[in-house]
């Protein structure tokens, strides 16, 4: 069996350092806001090279604190608009919603999975304060286009960069090409923690102090509280695992890059659509490698009878969700296009290249119904 993603196979490479290091914090008797997740912050910072790197629980709340940050800034308030790609999961929508702001909902392009710009200028309102891109699959989604409709309408572009970590643009990593974006080191990302974890990134000194004081209780001082906050921190442990694990982050995507490289020169089947690369190669880490098929089912159970795992990112599109039934009846076909055809196949930095051969000939050979 072909597993989509071997957890166990990528955190057995370092495990040594690992256990080590989760011992020494097991010995230290301090747990949380420590020497650890202060060496981790400034590793991240510095590998991104950023000014503010802040670790706090998961990445719905590294982005859910972005706008609450704006809003206790004064620089949103309920109501305000959030553009959105509307094939984004769901966790992009749940930061906006939580903090009384408004999601408008933008399709992508096809080709690339990210948000369409040639599509954000007309759903700009004056009550619009922000774009948010999502990086969706490990792919940049930024442009030229982009920054210029953001100066021009004065707003701020947040970046959900969950999945992109290490990918870059224009000599600049994403998560740093915004005003502020919130990553995520659950297990299965490409820097993944052994739990969850999520850190926010931004250049803005202000926006930083907020939401620092934001995830933790809206205090600066201990019983000293600001703000209504949360209470949303990255522990030692995890932050000592995540010091480790970034140390092999490149050359675990480069691995990725080799795989996706791989599946695209050699996968030959008319019966489904490859994924579009950047023509930069930098600027994919190739966090799912998603492909297109209307018999997307077919497909899926074929491959899962020869012993290969897939997954679909995502089966329901957002506005179909019932946790937004006010979306429900609007039509976004791309959208749903994506939904209904989309299929991710097995990535992952510890994929055998016999492994990697195994699926091509296996999809190579699919009859297409
Ligand atoms: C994983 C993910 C999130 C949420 O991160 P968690 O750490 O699971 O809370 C947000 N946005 C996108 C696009 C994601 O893939």
């Amino acid at each position: 069996m072909i597993k989509f993603l071997d957890l166990q196979k990528i955190n057995a490479q370092y495990a040594d350092e690992l256990k080590k290091a989760v011992g020494e914090v097991i010995d230290s008797g301090w747990y949380l806001l420590g020497d650890r997740l202060k060496r981790f912050e400034a590793n991240l910072a510095a590998y991104l090279n950023s000014h503010h790197a802040i670790g706090v629980g998961n990445g719905l709340d590294a982005l859910r604190l972005i706008f609450k940050g704006y809003i206790e800034l004064g620089l949103m308030q309920e109501g305000d608009e959030v553009i959105v790609p509307a094939n984004t999961y769901i966790a992009s929508m749940l930061a906006i919603t939580d903090n009384q702001l408004k999601p408008v909902l933008v399709e992508p392009e096809i080709d690339t999975f990210n948000l369409d710009i040639d599509k954000v200028e007309a759903s700009i309102t004056d009550r619009t304060k922000a774009i948010m891109v999502v990086h969706l699959y490990g792919r940049v989604s930024w442009s030229h286009a982009l920054e210029n409709l953001a100066k021009k309408y004065n707003l701020k572009i947040v970046e959900d960069n969950a999945q992109a970590i290490g990918a870059q643009w224009n000599g600049k990593k994403s998560g740093t090409l915004g005003d502020a974006a919130g990553f995520s080191f659950y297990p299965g990302k490409n820097l993944g923690a052994l739990g969850d974890a999520g850190a926010v990134i931004t250049d803005d000194d202000q926006l930083a102090t907020m939401v620092r004081a934001l995830s933790n209780y809206g205090s600066h001082k201990k019983y000293v509280n600001d703000f209504q906050g949360l209470n949303s921190r990255m522990d030692e442990i995890q932050a000592a695992i995540l010091d480790i694990k970034l140390q092999y982050l490149d050359h675990e995507n480069q691995q990725r890059r080799m795989i996706a490289n791989k599946y695209l020169t050699e996968i030959k089947n008319n019966n489904l659509i490859l994924p579009k690369a950047p023509q930069n190669h930098l600027e994919h880490i190739w966090h799912l490698f998603v492909i297109r098929t209307s018999h997307r089912d077919a497909l899926q159970t074929y491959l899962e009878k020869n012993g290969i795992q897939t997954l679909i990112h995502y089966p329901i599109p957002p506005h179909h969700q019932k946790a937004y039934p006010q979306w429900n009846k609007m039509y976004l076909p791309i959208t749903e296009k994506i939904h209904h055809e989309v299929l991710s196949l097995p990535m992952s930095p510890v994929q055998t290249i016999t492994e990697t051969n195994h699926v091509i000939e296996v999809i190579n050979h699919w009859p297409g119904e």
